[in-house]
C-alpha cells in the first residue's frame, strides 16, 4: 500500500510564497499528474513529497505516517527526472545495479532485480552498453529502470520526457502508462504538457500560482472545468471564449445575450439573481457541428481567414462576434484557399459559462460529447 496525503502544505522562501495551503489525497495505485504552467509550483511540490525540499508548514503523510522530517532516502520513493543522470563510465547493467549495491544487497538478488527491470523495460539487449551508446529514449528507460530496481512504494516523475523528440515522447508516454498497469504502484508525474496529463492520468491536479485550481479525472476536467483557466489549459486547440451578458434565468437555465439580436437559453445554473452581469461563453473547437435547425442549438457565423489541415481533422481559424475563434470543421470541404464565411452550430448542452472572476457556472445537462 502507498497512499500519500498532503494537508495544508505550504512552501515559502523567506517572504516569497511558492505553494499555499495544498490539500490532496493520493490513493494507492493511482496515477496522479501535476500539471500547470511553468513556475506554478509543480516541481517544488513533487520535491517536497520526495524529501528533496523542506516543507514550510503542513503535514505530509505516506501510509498514515508523518514523513515531514524523514530523509529522502528513507521514504522508499523512486524518482525520475528530466535529465537522466546516468553514470557515463558504467554499463547499463551497473547503472541499474548501483543503487542496490549502495544498499548492500546480495549479489544474486541484485542480478535478479536488474534482469526483471530490464525485461519489463525491454532493455535486456542493452545491458552491456555504456550510456553514450544509447538513444535518448533508451537512456530514459534506463533511468526509469534505476528507480524500478529499488521497488519503491511510490514513483515520482518530473517532466521525464521533456528532452525527447515528439515521436519518442509519445512512445515513452505509452510505455510509462503500461508500466503503471503492470506494477500497480502509486505514481506522481509532473508535466506542463496537458496532453501528457490527459492521456496518462487517473487523476489530474491543475496548479496555478502555487494553488490547486482543480482536481479531477481527465474526463471531468475536459467536460466540467471549474474555471476559465482550467477550461483554457486543458484541450487543444484551446476553448474559445466569447463575451456575453446574462439576460435572464430560471431554476435550471440561464439566458445569455451575445449581441443585441442574439440570445440563447443554456442548461447552466446561474448563481446570481439579477441579469445584466458580464459572463464568458466557452465553446470547445471540437464541439462545433453543421447546423441542423434543431431548437437549442447556437448558430455562429465565422469569418474564416485560415484553414489548417491535420489529415485527421480540419480546423478553421477566424472571427465570430468580434473575437478570434477556432472551430473543427464538420467536413473537410475547406481548402487552404477558400476562406470565407461559414455557419456552424454548437448544442446548448455543450456550452460553458464563466463569471467575471473566471469561475464556471454549473452545467446541468450532460454534454452531447459526454461519452
Ligand atoms: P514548476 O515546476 O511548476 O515550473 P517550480 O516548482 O520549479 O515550478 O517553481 C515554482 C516557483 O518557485 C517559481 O516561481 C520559482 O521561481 C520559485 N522557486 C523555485 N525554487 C526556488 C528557490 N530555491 N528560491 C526561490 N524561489 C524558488
Ligand atoms: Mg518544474
Amino acid at each position: 500500500m502507498a497512499e500519500v496525503r498532503l494537508e495544508g502544505i505550504r512552501k515559502a522562501y523567506g517572504d516569497l510564497e511558492i505553494l499555499r495551503n495544498i490539500d490532496l489525497d493520493i490513493r494507492h495505485g493511482e496515477f496522479v499528474v501535476f500539471v500547470g504552467p511553468s513556475g506554478s509550483g509543480k516541481s517544488t511540490l513533487l520535491r517536497m513529497i520526495g524529501g528533496l525540499e523542506k516543507i514550510t508548514s503542513g503535514t505530509l503523510r505516506i501510509d498514515d505516517k508523518v514523513v515531514n522530517k524523514i530523509d529522502a532516502a528513507d521514504r522508499n520513493l523512486g524518482m525520475v527526472f528530466q535529465s537522466y543522470a546516468l553514470y557515463p563510465h558504467l554499463s547499463v547493467r551497473n547503472n541499474l545495479a548501483f543503487p542496490l549495491k549502495m544498499a548492500k544487497m546480495k549479489k544474486d538478488e541484485i542480478a535478479g532485480r536488474v534482469q526483471a527491470a530490464a525485461a519489463l523495460l525491454q532493455i535486456e539487449h542493452l545491458l552491456d552498453r555504456k550510456p553514450r551508446q544509447l538513444s535518448g529514449g533508451q537512456r530514459q528507460r534506463v533511468a526509469i529502470g534505476r528507480a524500478i530496481v529499488r521497488e519503491p512504494k511510490v514513483f515520482l516523475f518530473d517532466e521525464p520526457l521533456s528532452n525527447l523528440d515528439t515521436e519518442l515522447r509519445v512512445q515513452m508516454r505509452v510505455q510509462i502508462a503500461k508500466l503503471h498497469k503492470q506494477l500497480g504502484n502509486t505514481m506522481i508525474y509532473v508535466t506542463h504538457d496537458q496532453v501528457e496529463a490527459m492521456t496518462m492520468a487517473d487523476k489530474i491536479v491543475v496548479l496555478k500560482d502555487g494553488r490547486i485550481e482543480q482536481v479531477g479525472s481527465p474526463h471531468d476536467l475536459y467536460h466540467r472545468p471549474a474555471s476559465k483557466f482550467v477550461a483554457g489549459f486543458i484541450g487543444s486547440p484551446r476553448m474559445n471564449f466569447l463575451p456575453c451578458k446574462e439576460k435572464g434565468s430560471d431554476q435550471a437555465r440561464t439566458e445569455i445575450a451575445l449581441s443585441d439580436k442574439m440570445s440563447r437559453w443554456l442548461p447552466i445554473q446561474t448563481t446570481s439573481s439579477k441579469g445584466g452581469r458580464p459572463l464568458t461563453l466557452g465553446i470547445r473547437p471540437d464541439d462545433f457541428v453543421a447546423p441542423t435547425g434543431m431548437p437549442g442549438e447556437l448558430v455562429v457565423e465565422i469569418d474564416v481567414d485560415f484553414v489548417e489541415h491535420l489529415g485527421s481533422a480540419t480546423y478553421l481559424y477566424g472571427t465570430a462576434l468580434g473575437d478570434h475563434v477556432v472551430a473543427r470543421s464538420p467536413n473537410d470541404h475547406f481548402h487552404a484557399g477558400n476562406a470565407g464565411r461559414v455557419l456552424l452550430a454548437v448544442s446548448a448542452a455543450d456550452c460553458h459559462l464563466f463569471d467575471a472572476e473566471g469561475k464556471a457556472l454549473t452545467r446541468l445537462e450532460a454534454p452531447r460529447s459526454w461519452n
